[in-house]
């Protein structure tokens, strides 16, 4: 069991079981949650305790591979987490803010064709310890960004790896621990889960965590393409995700996000950016235009920037909100499962 598994009674339990007088507990919490400490770095512990702990809960983060790009702000990491799962995150430094994108699933049984990640299946579920330990990291990497940045972990998106809603369980005890003002102690404004559509669980996040942030992933504004692009669309068609979505906002009050993953021919059409602009009115929603990064499993080609402009300019003379997403890490490939992508086909080819 790792530490980011433990609640504070839990520790405390473990704790006594060793021994320690009772405010170790908070020391332990404060110094891991708090601080981002390492069992190294908590020198208000006796040091037998950091070893024996280190050795019976421990922290379960370990750097397998790192990689930096745009000038040092963005980096991007591989984690060997809790000794079973390998997972992305990446750090991205900007003037004003400093957001890190988490991985929720090793590997995502969505299947979506475009997607690294979907092209590799669900290996496992991560634990809600082990999503929020890629903030733990995040937040230490915070440090070494440009000081063209804040150098402080300010936004979280579950962007990376895997379907947060289909791992709600976990999704939401790691949003637990990191709103926690006890310990790790972020905004819940500050935070956006990302789903393709996992309609049941949109409600139960809204009633949750009302103020975390929503982005759904639509890619697609009628059933017949998005069935092709996004197969659980099938389970859950658009009619249906737009009724849950509209129902977040009114529960919430807060503005939903859309992505959409720019894809030449597909879905880079005037019809399809007008049948967008409907729905992105009925939702009071603003639309992000992500350039697609090709993946090697995949024939889908990019959208030429000329056709992403274009786009926009539908959306935009409908007077919908929408920005073009910039293309962050593309030299570390810093899409949706790509780094993982490749470590496993080196691990494949070296086996071979
Ligand atoms: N499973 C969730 C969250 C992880 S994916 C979801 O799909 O929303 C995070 C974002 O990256 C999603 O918007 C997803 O559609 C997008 N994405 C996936 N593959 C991509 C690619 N090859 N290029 C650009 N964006 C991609
Ligand atoms: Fe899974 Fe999201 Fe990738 Fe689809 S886009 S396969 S839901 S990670």
């Amino acid at each position: 069991m790792s530490l980011f598994d433990l609640s504070l009674e839990q520790l405390a339990d473990h704790l006594s079981g060793l021994g320690e007088p009772g405010y170790r507990a908070r020391q332990v919490h404060d110094g891991v949650w708090k601080r981002g400490s390492t069992y190294e770095e908590m020198t208000d512990l006796p040091a037998t305790l950091r070893a024996r702990l280190a050795e019976e809960v421990p922290l379960g983060v370990e750097v397998v591979e790192e990689r930096t790009a745009d000038g040092g702000s963005t980096r991007k990491a591989l984690l060997w987490l809790g000794g079973r799962h390998l997972v992305e995150v990446v750090l991205m430094g900007y003037r004003e803010r400093v957001t890190t994108c988490v991985s929720s699933q090793s590997g995502c049984a969505m299947g979506c064709g475009f997607c690294a990640t979907g092209q590799m299946g669900l290996r496992n579920n991560l634990t809600g310890g082990e999503i929020a330990a890629q903030a733990w990291w995040a937040r230490r990497e915070a440090a070494a960004l440009p000081s063209s940045t804040p150098r402080r972990l300010s936004n979280i998106v579950f962007m990376g790896m895997g379907e947060p809603l289909a791992n709600e369980r976990n999704t939401f005890g790691a949003l637990a621990r990191l709103t926690d003002p006890r310990g790790f102690g972020l905004g819940d404004r500050h935070i956006t889960v990302s789903t393709i559509g996992v309609v049941p669980a949109i409600a139960r996040l809204a009633e949750r965590f009302p103020q975390v942030g929503l982005a759904v992933s639509l890619h697609a504004a009628d059933d017949e393409l998005r069935n092709e692009l996004v197969p659980v669309n099938r389970l859950w068609p658009l009619a249906e995700l737009e009724r849950a979505v509209l129902a977040w906002h009114v529960a919430t009050r807060r503005r939903p996000s859309i992505e959409w993953a720019m894809m030449a021919g597909t879905n880079d059409g005037d019809d399809q950016a007008r049948k967008l602009s409907a729905i992105a009115h009925r939702l009071a929603a603003h639309v992000n235009l992500i350039p697609l990064n090709p993946t090697p499993g995949s024939t889908v080609l990019p959208s030429p920037p000329e056709r992403i402009a274009a786009f926009a300019g539908v959306l935009r003379d409908a007077g919908v909100n929408v920005t073009v997403r910039g293309t962050r890490g593309r030299e570390i490939e810093a899409a949706c499962g790509q780094l993982r992508w490749e470590h496993d086909r080196a691990e494949v080819s070296s086996s071979a």
